[in-house]
């Protein structure tokens, strides 16, 4: 059974796509099986990961209300036991085209379903909202990853984040834990980074990663070059950052579910 991990954050830009790519790289460089889920429609995880939206003949929009085809739009990436399953702008006409489904916060897990017992590692990344797809993410995923900006409003916002994580694990998901929260573009020398930390530490006493995320310019510069940071700069600050993240999340097992016992 494949550890399903949803990157969410309805804030854009605090790290959920660079935490989403280079932890799954950083866990398939560790020899696991990795399924990295682009489920937003900018698709960066896609594009930093060197693949063109418009040369892949399947993407998750194609798959979506097909279960039985989602195999063909899984594609091998330059990265041993890495592989992603692309997503293209279509993917903006899902949030409507869901509305009024039945059950339209489970395709997303139906859709994964097949593919449980061939990954050791799904990771949804999240696009910025908390509409129907990111719901969709949530119910198919097992496990919660926050990345937070180190920024004066990186706790702004997360109360809605966390309430819509209760709500979906009281009425829809109850087997969603919270994985953890990370801290993203980390600045040593700055007082703010250091105080937001401390905040946040205060919030989440148990959950927060003991890896924090350095700000490092290698990696805002890998996507560009369609690698992962592992490929683009091993030796760099962020390199070493995620490998250290992928390390703490490989040995953080997820919660019991209360009431379970033992
Ligand atoms: P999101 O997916 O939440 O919108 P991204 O991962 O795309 O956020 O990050 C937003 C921008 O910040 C991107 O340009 C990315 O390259 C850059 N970025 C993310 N994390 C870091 C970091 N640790 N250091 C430097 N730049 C970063
Ligand atoms: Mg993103």
């Amino acid at each position: 059974m494949a550890r399903i991990i949803a990157v969410a954050n309805q804030k854009g830009g605090v790290g959920k796509t660079t935490s989403s790519l280079n932890l799954a790289a950083s866990l398939a460089i560790m020899e696991k099986k990795v399924l990295l889920v682009d489920c937003d429609p900018q698709a960066n995880s896609t594009s930093g990961l060197g693949i063109d939206q418009e040369e892949v003949r399947h993407n998750l929009y194609s798959v979506f209300f097909q279960p039985d085809e989602v195999v063909e739009a899984i594609y091998p990436t330059q990265t041993p036991y890495l592989s992603i399953l692309p997503s293209t702008t279509d993917l903006v006409a899902l949030e409507l085209e869901l509305v009024d489904k039945m059950a339209r916060e489970y395709y997303l897990a139906d859709l994964l379903k097949p593919l449980d017992s061939r990954f050791d590692y799904i990771i949804l990344d999240c696009p910025p909202s908390l509409g129907l797809i990111t719901l969709n993410a949530l119910c198919a995923a097992r496990e919660l990853l926050i990345p937070l900006q180190c920024e004066f409003f990186a706790l702004e916002g997360i109360v809605k984040l966390l309430q819509t994580y209760e709500q979906v694990k009281k009425r829809l998901n109850p087997g969603l834990s919270l994985l953890g929260v990370v801290l993203t573009m980390y600045d040593v020398r700055n007082k703010l980074s250091r105080q937001v930390k401390n905040e946040v530490r205060k919030c989440f006493p148990d959950h927060l990663f003991e890896t924090v995320i350095p700000r490092n310019v290698r990696l805002s510069e890998a996507p560009s070059h369609g690698k992962s940071i592992i490929h683009y700069d091993i030796k760099s600050k962020g390199a070493e950052s995620y490998l250290a993240l992928a390390k703490e999340v490989v040995l953080r097992r997820p919660q019991r579910r209360e009431g379970q016992g033992g």
